[in-house]
Parts: structure tokens; C-alpha cells; sequence
């Protein structure tokens, strides 16, 4: 079977666009309206001599109801499911509440999660990833999914790392 990774984060982070390079399709929405991916969506992709999942999820707005509710519920099913989870952090945004509440519900999962902060084409990345490590999820990875740096990477280390 292959390992499943879990893309999660706040609408609007890179989570579709992150998909798209990881699984090579064009299958998730990607869109600058926030939370457009009403469902999970599966993909699959290949990397060195392995396979692995993917799921895209809507994402988790914070907010408690409605639609959004629904999206948190799809999400953290997928967590559920997955083997490892890439939070996924606005680089160009910066640290929110949002951000700090999914990243405890995560540490209480006991799921291996890696810490992604896309968006960082055009910055610094150390300096991008300075104000995440007080998430309390180890070092975070600077990423950028639109244009596919150091998304391998930290791939690897992940499928290499599994459970
Ligand atoms: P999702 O809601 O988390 O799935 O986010 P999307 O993948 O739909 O992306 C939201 C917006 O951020 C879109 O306008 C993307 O083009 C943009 N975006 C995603 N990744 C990057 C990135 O690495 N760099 C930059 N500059 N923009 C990005
Ligand atoms: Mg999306």
C-alpha cells in the first residue's frame, strides 16, 4: 500500500498548488477564492524509486460553521488517514491564530507532521521561517509549491521518516 501524505493548512495557503506539483495534475482546484476544494481530493505521485499518496483537503478556516465546518470535518478525516501530514503556512502572511490552533489539534494527533512554509519564492527563507518555530512542530521547510523549491526535499525526508 501506498504511504498517504495529508495536505492541511488555512484556505488559501498553497495546499491545491502543492497537489498539482506533488501528483503532476492538474486534478485540485487551484484558485485565489479561499476554500473551493469542498472535499478530499486523491492523487497519487512518484518520487526516487517510490509511490505515494496524496490528499488535498479544503482547508481550516477556524471557523465553526456551515461550509466551513464541513471542510474542517473532511480534514481532519484525512488526517486520520494519512500517514504523515504537510502543514502547510503562508510564508508571505506570516504567523496567524488560525495557524496555532491547527497546529495543537496536530500535535495531538501523534501523526509525523511536517511544517511548510510556502510561498517564499522572492524572501529569505530562513528569515520566512523564523516567527513558525513557535508552532511547536520542529524545524519548519521553506517551500515554494507554485514553483516546486524544496518541496522535494522534504518529501524525501518524509517517506524516508515514515512510521
Ligand atoms: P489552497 O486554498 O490552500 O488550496 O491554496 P491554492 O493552491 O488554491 O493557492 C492559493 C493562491 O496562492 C493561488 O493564487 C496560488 O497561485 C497562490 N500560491 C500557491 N502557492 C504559491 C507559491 O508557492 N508562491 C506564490 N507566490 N503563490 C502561491
Ligand atoms: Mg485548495
Amino acid at each position: 500500500m501506498l504511504p498517504v501524505i495529508a495536505l492541511v493548512g488555512r484556505p488559501n495557503v498553497g495546499k491545491s498548488t502543492l497537489f498539482n506539483h506533488l501528483t503532476r495534475s492538474r486534478d485540485a482546484l487551484v484558485a485565489n477564492r479561499p476554500g473551493i476544494t469542498r472535499d478530499r481530493i486523491y492523487g497519487i505521485g512518484r518520487v526516487g524509486g517510490g509511490g505515494y499518496m496524496v490528499v488535498d483537503t479544503g482547508g481550516l478556516s477556524g471557523e465553526g460553521e456551515g461550509i466551513d465546518a464541513h471542510m474542517a470535518a473532511q480534514t481532519w478525516r484525512a488526517v486520520e488517514e494519512a500517514d504523515a501530514v504537510f502543514f502547510l503556512v503562508d510564508g508571505r502572511e506570516g504567523l496567524t491564530a488560525a495557524d496555532e490552533e491547527v497546529a495543537a489539534r496536530l500535535r495531538g494527533t501523534g501523526k509525523p507532521v511536517w511544517l511548510l512554509v510556502n510561498k517564499t519564492d522572492g524572501l529569505d527563507g530562513e528569515l520566512a521561517c523564523a516567527e513558525f518555530h513557535r508552532l511547536g512542530l520542529g524545524r519548519p521547510h521553506a517551500v515554494s509549491a507554485a514553483h516546486g523549491r524544496g518541496v522535494k526535499a522534504v518529501l524525501q525526508r518524509a517517506l524516508a521518516e515514515l512510521p
